[in-house]
């Protein structure tokens, strides 16, 4: 098996945390597998009259802690054992936010982006009627991952209302507002990884007025990073994305920022100095938080990061190499599935919210995350000075711990 393959990737991680906590080898293999794997085909007929069949998988990890939770990708490449690792590590992350979640996780090989809207739809929706008996908002609940948005959680959702006859807003997160959406649930993930910052910046006895921050990716994480961290006193000096980026030692304006990207797309273009990817990694901030893609840490870079604190903010964007050099670098880490946690407590929220009819103001909302993510971080910091371990195996062998414990509850295992 190739190394990249990241079922097996996710596998040796769960087998690193099991090193950390009391487990029977036995236990460890249930951990190891899946609990149901559903791959469906759907023919659909394209707008030349042809009858293209797309395949789709849904994947449930883990239901012990609470229905699935987990996005579905749509993606040329997305094969079944993506989906597997994706379901482990949403397991995971829900775990270490203690929320009531399982883990899980869908796909569908195919290009989003070279098919037309009607073909898009159609697809979405056969998608769910080959699936609709397995998810719900009390068995499995989807969300957007690459290549699905707001509008394809729409379609989904009525398919699945049509099919069951019932309105169950609870079915799917990251809705359209119009359609029972939580207005807080966009920027909950950058929110998030801002509240994370400032929870490493106070265990250190770091200022974090003033804190000067480096941020790569101006998506939907980068973005709400930026504009949070900056209400939250943070001066932001850099950012990048695909195209560039910017620098000014003094602080950049969110709002210039937002007005560059609407315009041409980019940050890049707005009046302030220009900056590469690869510098911004060598700036001497406080704080970095790569925002956009994984596997830009590598053991080629690592070592050039001057930051005090890197907030992992995208997923798996430290490659393992440079984790380690990291570690002897003695740079703080916000692990990646406990830093961008704050998009699935955001989904939970609406989940929440629907199933019981509520309608939070931003404010309730951003007061419940923030209790939520405190309560996240101070678990994994205390764990990780009380036995002394990094900060990624502490949130590990915690999300494992309480998973497994869950398991022997019910008598799983
Ligand atoms: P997005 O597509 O909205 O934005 C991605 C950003 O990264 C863009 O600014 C893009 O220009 C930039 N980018 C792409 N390739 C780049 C490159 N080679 N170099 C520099 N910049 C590059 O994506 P997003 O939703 O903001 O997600 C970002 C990361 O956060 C991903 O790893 C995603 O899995 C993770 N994440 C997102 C959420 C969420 O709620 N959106 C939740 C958890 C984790």
């Amino acid at each position: 098996m190739s190394e990249d393959n990241a079922f097996e990737n996710a596998k040796k991680q769960l087998e690193n945390a099991a090193r950390l906590i009391d487990i029977e080898e036995d236990e460890l293999e249930v951990l190891k597998k899946p609990k149901r794997i559903i791959e469906v085909s759907i023919p659909v007929k394209m707008d030349d009259g042809s009858i293209e069949n797309f395949t789709g998988y849904r994947v449930l990890y883990n239901d012990a802690r609470g229905p699935g939770k987990g996005g579905i990708r749509f993606h040329p490449d997305e094969s079944l054992d993506d989906v597997k690792a994706l379901s482990a590590w949403m397991t995971w992350k829900c775990a270490v936010a203690d929320l009531p979640y399982g883990g899980s996780k869908g796909g569908v090989v195919c290009d989003p982006h070279e098919i037309s809207d009607r073909e898009l739809e159609k697809l979405s929706r056969e998608y769910i009627r080959r699936i609709y008996k397995y998810i719900g908002p009390d068995q499995d609940i989807p969300a957007p991952d690459v290549g699905t948005n707001q509008q394809i959680m729409g379609w989904m959702m009525d398919e699945y209302e049509k099919l069951v006859g019932e309105h169950r807003p609870g079915v799917i997160t990251s809705k359209p507002v119009e359609i029972g959406g939580s207005s807080g649930r966009n920027e909950s993930t950058g929110r998030g990884v801002a509240f994370m910052i400032r929870e490493a910046a106070d265990r250190l006895n770091m200022e974090l007025d003033g804190m000067t921050l480096a941020v790569q990716g101006f998506g939907n994480v980068g973005r709400h990073l930026v504009k949070s961290a900056g209400e939250m006193g943070m001066k932001v000096v850099a950012v990048t994305d695909a195209e560039g980026g910017v620098y000014d030692s003094s602080g950049l304006d969110f709002n210039e920022l937002e007005k560059s990207v609407d315009k041409h797309g980019t940050v890049v273009g707005s009046s302030y100095d220009s900056i590469t990817n690869e510098e911004l990694f060598a700036l001497d901030v406080d704080v970095l938080s790569p925002a956009a893609i994984e596997n830009v840490i590598t053991e080629q870079n690592a070592g050039d990061i001057k930051a005090d604190i890197l907030a992992e903010a995208a997923n798996g964007p430290v490659t393992p190499k440079a984790d380690s050099i990291l570690s002897d670098m003695d740079v703080f880490q916000i692990p990646d599935f406990l830093c961008n946690v704050g998009g699935v407590t955001g989904s939970y929220f609406e989940w929440v919210q629907n199933n019981y009819g509520y309608t939070w103001t931003m404010d309730e909302f951003r007061d419940k995350l923030d209790k939520k993510l405190r309560q996240a971080f101070a678990e994994v910091y205390d764990l990780h000075k009380e036995k002394g371990i990094e900060m990624r195996d502490a949130a590990y062998s915690l999300a494992v711990e309480k998973v497994l414990r869950a398991m022997r509850i019910r008598g799983e295992i």
